[in-house]
């Protein structure tokens, strides 16, 4: 049974309608943490290798409060595995994401998404690359499509333009698309659009949900998003990576820790952000302001682990089934307050 065989399930539109949507990504980083992905290339291989991994890390998200489940094919495009040496894996590593990523939809009655991302061919000078991009689109689009998905995420892109053909690919596919951009340190597109010029366009186009994902953390994509929703009549998305970034390292390639601090290559991205990680409460915060900016569609990029997810959810006035574990600090046999605690460990609290 494809994800959206039940005529009675909402789609991805009547939920907004409904209300906020979430969606949990960033799953390279932590399939990376956990040991069954490789930082740099960044291929997710591991639907392959370590099925079980990928469908425990979607299970996990969708506990913690995520209204979607997105197939594991960020950078599982012609491009990138041609890079590494893997075309010959390119449809396979397609079909069993998105067959993992349906079967953990169906049993949570989650939503169901496709991805496609930046090509990394995609070049404005060179129209050449720009048909080579939508060739590399259809084809994911169209495996996407066969699955049943609700719809399709297009997600990271620099270029507006690149942006524009993906979406053009998932409207001919008849399918949804959420489309979001990547910015760096110049909040613009890579082309030098403003956000507002490239979001508006993206949805006079037919774009269902714009907005902006990964590369920004909290702090530095919230005072971007003002423009965006202003700009646009359909549900505006903010997924940032969960980082502490600052304005003036906005983002989180260009995040610097400490002069003596033991990170590879002078940069702490992408395996030495650990000390840079936001608390759920900011995740938290995060939360709250953009909402009340306007944001109807959620999410957190790489670096999000579940319990961001988690305080996302909860922050949007949602109790997930890992709300049942949720803090009770008043429990704490030395923070506590709850009757029963021994006086002489809540007495020896400020020594601890
Ligand atoms: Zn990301």
């Amino acid at each position: 049974m494809t994800a959206s065989a039940d005529p009675g399930r909402q789609g991805l539109m009547e939920r907004l309608e409904a209300g906020p949507v979430l969606c949990a990504e960033g799953y390279l980083f932590e399939l990376e943490r956990r040991g069954y992905l490789q930082a740099g290339p960044f291929v997710p291989e591991v639907v392959l290798e370590h099925p079980e991994q990928v469908t425990a890390m979607h299970r996990d998200f969708v506990h913690a409060g995520s209204d979607v489940v997105e197939a594991l094919t960020y950078y599982a495009h012609r491009e990138k595995l041609r890079v590494v040496g893997k075309d010959d894996l390119l449809e396979s590593i397609n079909r069993q994401a998105l067959t993992i990523a349906r079967d953990v939809a169906n049993e949570a009655g989650a939503l169901l998404a496709g991805n496609v991302c930046n090509s990394n061919v995609y070049d404005p000078a060179n129209p050449g690359t720009h048909t080579q991009t939508r060739g590399m689109f259809e084809e994911q689009v169209a495996w996407a499509a066969e699955e049943g998905v609700d719809f399709v995420i297009g997600e990271t892109f620099r270029f507006a333009e690149e942006a524009r053909i993906a979406l053009d690919v998932i409207r001919r596919a008849d399918l949804p698309a959420v489309i979001t951009l990547a910015v760096g340190q110049t909040p613009k597109t890579r082309e030098g659009w403003s956000l507002a010029d490239a979001c508006r366009r993206l949805a006079d186009e037919g774009a269902d949900v714009v907005g902006l994902n990964c590369i920004r953390g909290p702090a530095t994509m919230l005072p971007l998003l003002p423009e965006v929703v202003a700009a646009v009549d359909v549900p505006v998305a903010a997924l940032p990576v969960p980082y502490r970034t600052v304005p003036d390292q906005p983002t989180f390639q260009s995040l610097r820790d400490h002069d003596t601090a033991p990170v590879p290559n002078g940069r702490p991205f992408p395996t030495a952000l650990d000390p840079f990680t936001c608390t759920r409460y900011e995740v938290a915060q995060f939360t709250v302001a953009a909402q009340a900016a306007g944001v109807r569609y959620f999410g957190l990029c790489c670096g999000a682990a579940p319990h961001h997810v988690r305080s996302m959810a909860e922050a949007l006035g949602r109790t997930p089934q890992a709300s049942r574990y949720s803090d009770d600090m008043s429990r704490h046999a030395f923070f506590g307050t709850a009757p029963g605690l021994a006086t002489h460990n809540r007495e020896y609290r400020e020594q601890l």
